[in-house]
């Protein structure tokens, strides 16, 4: 890990890593807008209570119904018995000297999940978790060095959104959303759609779907199932290298998919939806950053408009990867450039607080690291 400075230390948990916090309660956050109505109904409580809760929830930053003073005691009473709004807990929070704020959220069950606020100019992005752990096996990620745990439920993905906006000073609000934490969202679309229904709603977080961004490794029948919903999400295909012999071995799930059903898959979405691609590519240092691979590259992207994120290995402990030099970064930039794709080097920001996918995590877990918290 690195050493850099951090601002803030990160705040000490409660309790003990994976300790569970169990709720008897349901989450509020887990039910729809319809759910909620009918359960007013069911109580006898008027239907139009059902906006004035959602707008204490995602624009009133309530963090529980007892702060929602214009509801009818009875009523916050009835919600306090019912439900939790927050199910999990703030494990660790991590700010970066560039404005980087990292939560470990502790979950009921004891799980751990990680979710980043970025601020980048008037931008106020957050990336965010949509799984424990990962079953897609990078190699070179840590959140799925142990594997996948559970899906997160809507509710679960929606308090990592809420948490971060609290962290907001009350005059900004999020501007953009990256499923980009831990897991594969493709792999949980329930909870993932049920979450960003609620994100993109005007009444919900009001974030249009044209600044959120599914990011997956390429899973072509989802990838058909998201273009099936209608809404156009931005879709970034994590591709990491040029041919399915390298691809396999970054990638293993890539064994049973193959490069091109992905590329076709990822084609679809855009005809259907009208949103241009983004590929990812983590440069790993003498693995796929060759000027052979750059070429390749270039090669099986021809034809089409994309913009590729080329985004330089972030060290995780324990795994024998390195970020490229400079020069070798830059020459594979000017390949790709000069073939006509658009390229955006993406510098992580945050790395001294591990903000990549799953490190935090990670690092608590692991007792001989040199982790922050
Ligand atoms: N499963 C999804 C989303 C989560 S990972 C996907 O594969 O796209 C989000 C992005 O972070 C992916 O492009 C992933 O390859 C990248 N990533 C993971 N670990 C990284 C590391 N150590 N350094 C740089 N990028 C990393």
């Amino acid at each position: 890990m690195t050493s850099l400075p951090i601002l803030s230390s990160p705040q000490p948990a409660d309790d003990q890593p994976g300790a569970a916090r169990r709720s008897s309660k349901p989450h509020w956050l887990d039910l729809t807008e319809d759910q909620l109505i009918e359960w007013l109904s069911d109580r006898g409580h008027p239907k139009f209570r059902a906006k004035q809760i959602r707008r204490w929830v995602y624009t009133g930053r309530a963090e529980t119904f007892e702060q929602m003073t214009d509801l009818p005691a009875k009523l916050r009473a009835d919600l306090a018995d019912a439900f939790e709004l927050f199910t999990g807990s703030q494990a660790c929070v991590s700010t970066s000297p560039d404005g980087t704020e990292k939560i470990l959220v502790r979950l009921h069950d004891g799980g751990e999940v990680e979710c980043v606020l970025l601020r980048d100019g008037a931008r106020r992005s957050i990336c965010v978790s949509s799984q424990v752990g990962c079953a897609m096996g990078c190699v070179f990620c840590a959140s799925g060095l142990d594997g996948v745990d559970r899906n997160l439920t809507r509710g679960e993905i929606l308090e990592q959104m809420l948490r971060l906006q609290h962290r907001l000073p009350a005059d900004e609000r999020l501007s953009h959303i990256v499923m980009m934490g831990m897991g594969e969202p493709l792999a949980n679309l329930p909870g993932v759609l049920g979450a960003l229904d609620v994100a993109r709603d005007e009444n919900g977080l009001g974030i249009s779907p044209r600044r959120i961004t599914i990011s997956t490794v390429g899973l072509p029948p989802a990838i058909d199932k998201l273009a099936k919903v209608g809404i156009p999400y931005n879709l970034a295909v994590s591709l990491h290298a040029p041919n399915d012999e390298l691809r396999s071995r970054l990638v293993p799930v890539n064994r049973k998919i193959g490069i091109e059903p992905v590329l076709s898959a990822a084609d679809r979405y855009f005809e259907s939806s009208g949103r241009r691609l983004t590929f990812e590519y983590v440069l790993l240092g003498g693995i796929n950053d060759s000027e052979q691979c750059a070429h390749e590259l270039t090669g099986i992207l021809r034809g089409r408009s994309v913009m590729m994120n080329v985004i330089p290995y972030n060290p995780v402990e324990g795994l024998p990867y390195v970020t490229p030099s400079n020069r070798s970064i830059t020459r594979f930039k000017q390949i790709l450039e000069s073939s006509g794709i658009n390229v955006n080097f993406r510098q992580r920001k945050g790395n001294e607080i591990n903000a990549a996918c799953g490190q935090l995590r990670r690092n608590r877990q692991s007792p001989q690291s040199d982790s922050h918290a």
